[in-house]
């Protein structure tokens, strides 16, 4: 039985009860962070605690919490080891199903974490590469919010599984944006290409730690718009997000990813990103 956090109570998940009323569940009035936590640290922790007080705010929401020592103390209540935590606070709850909310309305602070596998290195030449595919964006106009309205990541996600593929490229108006739940990357003519931070993506960690990197090592790199016909001819193709670093993707809906095998400006990016927070890319 896993204990979870709820409004200042720590508890065991089975006993943790929200309103039915709770503006997250009726409307996805929410915003949330997944932070893993490895070794008792978290990856990129600073970062995700301002994305979320970012979020926090862009949709008016108050909270006076350390969140840092909330997802420390929570990984230990679990019994420490490495756990991805996941926060949410949503606007809560005032015992009735109404659009609009009085400023009295307490907000309702949730959080619980579940165990992810120790990190491995794992040699780039083991790892194999991912396919995705292509579908529209219909997500709404605000996606740098990291809002619990996740239902159109949902459903490409699971187009994702039903075509064996790892994720979802969202493209809108021919440009392709980001993956359900990662950030992307391209390399064209040498260049690693990543879409620049709009409302249109949401601005990932792992996306700014793997600019920082392939900066800090001189490594050649953009922000700029990726086109459809773009990622089809790019050299190499990369999705990044904190539980699956930077993965090399090989195939695109059935079209082969250059010669269909992780490239060397991935390899380089992966060894760096590993040398720097210890963990592995995924397979
Ligand atoms: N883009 C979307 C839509 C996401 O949901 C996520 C992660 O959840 C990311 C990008 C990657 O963000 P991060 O690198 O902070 O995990």
């Amino acid at each position: 039985m896993s204990t979870v956090y709820l409004n200042g109570v720590f508890m065991a998940a089975e006993e943790a009860k929200v309103s039915v009323f709770d503006r997250g569940f009726l409307f996805a009035d929410s915003v949330y962070e997944l932070i893993p936590v490895v070794d008792g640290q978290g990856l990129e922790m600073q970062a995700h605690l301002q994305r979320f007080a970012n979020s926090l705010e862009a949709i008016g929401i108050t909270v006076e919490m350390d969140w840092q020592e909330l997802c420390l103390q929570l990984v230990e209540h679990n019994g420490g080891g490495h756990q991805a935590v996941y926060v949410q606070v949503s606007r809560g709850s005032e015992g009735r199903r109404s659009m609009t909310y009085s400023a009295a309305i307490q907000p309702t602070v949730f959080a619980c974490c579940q165990p992810i596998p120790a990190p491995l290195a794992r040699p780039v030449e083991q790892v194999s590469g991912v396919k995705v595919v292509l579908t529209e964006d219909v997500r709404w106009g605000r996606c740098d919010i990291k809002s619990t309205m996740l239902l159109p990541n949902i459903l490409a996600r699971q187009l994702a599984q039903h075509a064996c593929a790892e994720d979802a490229l969202l493209v809108k108006e021919g440009l392709v944006l980001e993956g359900s739940s990662c950030n992307l990357f391209i390399v064209r003519h040498g260049e690693i290409v990543t879409p620049p931070l709009s409302p249109h993506i949401l601005g990932g960690t792992t996306r700014s730690l793997l600019l920082q990197l392939a900066r800090q090592a001189a490594m050649p790199v953009s922000e700029a718009d990726i086109s459809v016909a773009e990622l089809c001819s790019a050299e190499e193709v990369w999705l990044s997000s904190s539980s699956r670093g930077v993965l090399p993707v090989v195939k695109v809906d059935e079209q082969p990813v250059a010669n269909g095998q992780p490239g060397p400006v991935w390899a380089k990016m992966a060894a760096l990103y590993q040398q720097h927070t210890g963990t592995y890319t995924q397979p």
